[in-house]
């Protein structure tokens, strides 16, 4: 990687990838988190040097908690700087401005929104602690990576007080079309919020549009010099910003080796064997109105009336992973999804010998996921909206016989990149999903096989450590040159944003950006 050897990174998201857990004394115990999201910037951040800056997860201010991130720090060779929030300031920023207006309505389910004018001000203050963080952490060279739909705002915080480090966003979620986008009371002033940075993220090109048309839309003062380019450049009130998408990918070399483990292949015979004779169909979501659960459901028993030929020949293995479970609406969807199992398990079980629907409602442990992304034949991930989709990636990660199918929605962003393995379908359509499941199930091997290989030659091409060298290159580019360019811009005229030279978008499995180099 063309690194700035000076530069450190910065990454500031949400929440600290640390697990705080209260113990009986009163104290709480601090321990690293883990995931994809960690272990690829965990090199890097140990590699430059790092700050990672984010909120410990637990409401109000505990002194005694900095001490342990500080020995937390040591251990993981980069260091954490707590942002504390007040019982209140988590209502309105957190459970009220991301969770009941920005995701709802960045899924395009803006019916799903509560638009109270009170959350507003509170996301902007609690953004402001972050950009107060920032401040007190950052170096003029360091690379400031801000992460997803809580923290739009912090860059326009920070710009407020004097130019500081190159500020680059990634947002995790899909964007939405002017349409959907339009609704948000605060629309001007998020487009703003996004142009305060050096270079903006998106997991897809559809997003990257959606983005630039929102802008054309609303917020016409804004000048494109390129929209064509792999990273559209902007500026606004003299600041350039770039756009472009990069599509997260998993540790796939890591994925792969656990999945053929002894403990994971033990887990996935034990349950090949509970349930022989039959393909299995995984479905693995977390509680939420985003991931499609009740119409796959649906779906399924539609399978199941149009084609009896299925029936004791497939079962599906739904898990739903609790999530936000003191929100009423996800009560709700719970509850629907629970008649639904019961509904169709009621109608198509043949005592003794055939449950339709096996429902699992519950957080599993990485091994048994891992078991049943291996034993399955059958991948059903619809959601009806995503920004990427993590589980559709992994469960062809832990295919190590490429004997999987992928059944898809065209609606996650990780569409983009798999349509050319996975059988793509519309959520809304239960007809189309219920073909599709019936396709896959008859499948020959030989085209699974063919599938598979394709889906699982990208993922390992843009894994996780790929998606982090390609962005963190971009911010150090666009960081550069702008603060060396300031005769903006170049080469092109800059023009008003107009609708000419609009890519295409969303369908176009090639991501935007060439491969920097194979990571070490
Ligand atoms: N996952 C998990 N525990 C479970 C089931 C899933 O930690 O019991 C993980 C899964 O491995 C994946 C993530 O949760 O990495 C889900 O990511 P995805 O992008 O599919 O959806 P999100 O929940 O982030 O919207």
């Amino acid at each position: 990687m063309n690194t700035d050897a000076r530069g450190r990174l910065i990454v500031v998201s949400n929440r600290l990838p640390l697990r705080v857990t209260p113990t009986t004394s009163g104290a709480c115990r601090v321990s690293p988190g883990s995931g994809g999201l960690v272990s690829a910037m965990a090199p890097v951040m140990r590699a430059r040097g790092g700050v990672w800056i984010g909120w410990p997860g637990i409401s109000g201010e505990d002194p005694g908690l900095a001490v342990q991130f500080r020995a937390a720090g040591k251990q993981q060779g980069y260091s954490f700087e707590p942002v504390f929030l007040s019982q209140e300031e988590c209502d309105s920023f957190y459970y009220g401005f991301s969770n009941e207006i920005v995701w709802p309505l960045f899924h395009d389910l803006q019916s799903l929104c509560n638009f109270d004018p009170t959350y507003w001000q509170g996301y902007l203050n609690v953004n402001g602690k972050y950009a107060d963080a920032i401040a007190r952490r950052a170096r003029r060279t360091d690379v400031v990576w801000i992460h997803d739909y809580h923290l739009m705002n912090v860059a326009a915080s920070l710009r407020g007080r004097g130019r500081g480090a190159r500020l680059a966003f990634f947002l995790h979620i899909p964007f939405p079309s002017p349409d959907i986008f339009g609704k948000l009371p605060w629309r001007r002033s998020v487009l703003r919020a996004l142009l305060a940075h050096d270079l903006v993220g998106f997991q897809t090109r559809r997003d990257r549009r959606n983005f630039l048309d929102c802008l054309t839309e609303y917020l016409p003062e804004a000048e494109l010099g390129s929209r064509s380019q792999p990273l559209a450049r902007l500026r606004l009130d003299g600041h350039e910003c770039r756009a472009g998408s990069f599509p997260i990918g998993i540790d796939h070399n890591d994925f792969y080796r656990r999945a053929v483990s002894p403990e994971v292949v033990r887990r996935a015979d034990h349950l090949t064997r509970l349930l022989p004779n039959r393909s299995l169909i995984l479905g693995v979501d977390r509680l939420d109105y985003t991931k499609g659960i009740p119409e796959r459901l649906c779906a399924f028993g539609k399978a199941l009336e149009r084609y009896p030929d299925l029936r004791e020949r497939v079962t599906l293995i739904q898990v739903v992973v609790p999530s936000r479970a003191d929100i009423p609406q996800y009560q709700e969807l719970k509850a629907r999804i629970e008649n639904l199992v019961g509904e169709i398990n009621g109608r198509f079980t043949r005592p003794g010998d055939w449950v339709p629907i096996h429902y699992v409602f519950r957080s599993l442990e990485s091994e048994e996921l891992l078991g049943y992304y291996h034993a399955c034949q059958i991948a059903l991930i619809t959601p009806l909206k995503d920004g990427m989709n993590l589980v559709a990636k992994e469960y062809c990660a832990c295919d190590p016989d490429e004997n999987g199918v992928l059944i898809l929605s065209e609606f996650a962003g990780a569409a983009t990149q798999m349509a050319n393995g996975a059988l793509l379908v519309n959520p809304y359509d239960v007809e189309g999903i219920a073909d599709a499941i019936h396709a896959a199930v008859v499948m020959p091997g030989r085209e699974r096989r063919a599938r598979m290989r394709r889906l699982r030659r990208g993922i390992r091409r843009q894994d996780v450590f790929w998606w982090v060298e390609t962005f963190i290159q971009a911010a150090i580019e666009a960081g550069t040159d702008i603060a060396a360019a300031r005769a903006w811009p170049s080469r092109e005229p800059a023009r008003k944003l107009t609708g000419a030279g609009r890519t295409s978008g969303g369908s176009n499995p090639t991501p935007e950006h060439g491969r920097p180099k194979p990571p070490a």
